[in-house]
């Protein structure tokens, strides 16, 4: 895969159409079922790769169309979890407030591949290259209730991790140019990262070598506050000491200094540039002035461009403006480099 300098990318996630489905922030209900419901994905997903492309980024993923929620759509591949008889969770996304999650009520194991036909489908309508993520271990750990492992979350995310590591190694067979794990429970759970999260991270990529990236975001826009009361800075040395290949980050809603992304040099950063949630579209110019700040800090040729968080929240006109914001100020970028 050959990827230019400041490569114009997403998070993964983009709105679906009307006539596929309603979604309230991040929980999709399909309006199609059986045949109809199949055709209805594939041509979504072609949709989005589509505009993806008109957009202007370099490196496109499927959208994500077909994850009625970004973690259930992988668990349900998986033995030992169960996502349909749902069960109270009184603590998630360190915040006290009851959840329906699925449950855990035996040991995890891969029951089947669970996005590698979406990579094939994907690589099927593009030729460019292909990113797909995967929600990481300690996320799931904190999306889900245990009734199997007597609360042992390190054990549980290692075997998480292992499925997750076959899944991986499946897609880059399968010919993914770049995956990504999502772990938002990463930027609340600092002191987990340091027991167990960053073990899990390098189980989950061994043998994997194309490049990876690990997603520390803070959870789609429009959720409750508490946004970045945890730190990047110490969340940082954590992860690099870990063989993980890049970083996404969040640097438009933060307002962090990428000053603190200095350390992280030697990675690919996936940087993100523009606020995913219903604001409007920034002039190019916002967003090429942070990227060069950035830049004082990190290799043009390992900095990618991204938003902060997936855009499916918002609309599909919305979305694909910010897509393109991106593009375009990557292609500025890049004529002044
Ligand atoms: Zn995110």
């Amino acid at each position: 895969m050959q990827l230019p300098p400041i490569a114009a990318t997403t998070i993964g996630s983009f709105p679906r159409p009307g006539w596929l489905a309603s979604a309230v922030r991040s929980t999709v209900t399909f309006n199609l079922e059986g045949d109809l419901l199949q055709e209805g994905l594939d041509d979504a997903t072609t949709l989005a790769i589509r505009g993806q492309e008109l957009a202007g980024l370099d490196l496109v993923t499927d959208g994500e169309q077909r994850r009625p929620h970004f973690i259930d759509h992988v668990l349900n591949s998986m033995e030992g979890v169960d996502t349909v008889n749902r069960v109270p969770k009184g603590l998630y996304r360190r915040r006290e407030e009851v959840h329906q999650v699925p449950r855990v009520h035996g040991p995890i194991s891969r029951r089947v591949p669970a996005v590698v036909e979406d990579l094939r489908f994907a690589k099927s309508r593009t030729d460019r290259p292909v990113k797909m993520a995967v929600p990481g271990p300690m996320t799931v750990v904190d999306s889900t209730l245990d009734e199997h492992y007597g609360g042992d979350e390190a054990a549980m995310a290692m075997d998480v991790a292992a499925v997750l590591n076959a899944e991986l190694r499946d897609l880059q067979a399968a010919g993914a140019d770049v995956v990504q794990i999502d772990e938002p429970a990463m930027t609340r759970y600092h002191e987990k990262v340091a027991d167990y999260g960053a073990r899990a991270l390098d189980r989950c990529i061994e043998g994997i070598t194309i490049p990876t990236i690990v997603h520390l975001c803070y959870g789609y826009p429009g959720g409750k506050s508490l946004q970045h009361e945890y730190e990047y800075p110490e969340l940082f040395p954590l992860l690099l000491k870990t063989n993980i290949g890049g970083l996404a980050v969040e640097f438009a809603r933060s307002n962090y200094d990428p000053a603190i992304l200095e350390p992280c040099k030697e990675r690919l950063v996936l940087f993100g540039a523009v606020d995913p949630s219903d604001t409007p579209v920034p002039p190019v110019d916002t967003v090429v002035t942070r990227v060069r700040d950035a830049l004082r800090y990190l290799d043009a040729d390992k900095l990618l461009l991204a938003p902060d968080c997936g855009l499916m929240t918002v609309s599909r006109e919305l979305a694909f403006a910010k897509a393109k914001l991106l593009a375009d100020a990557a292609a500025e970028l890049r004529r002044t480099l």
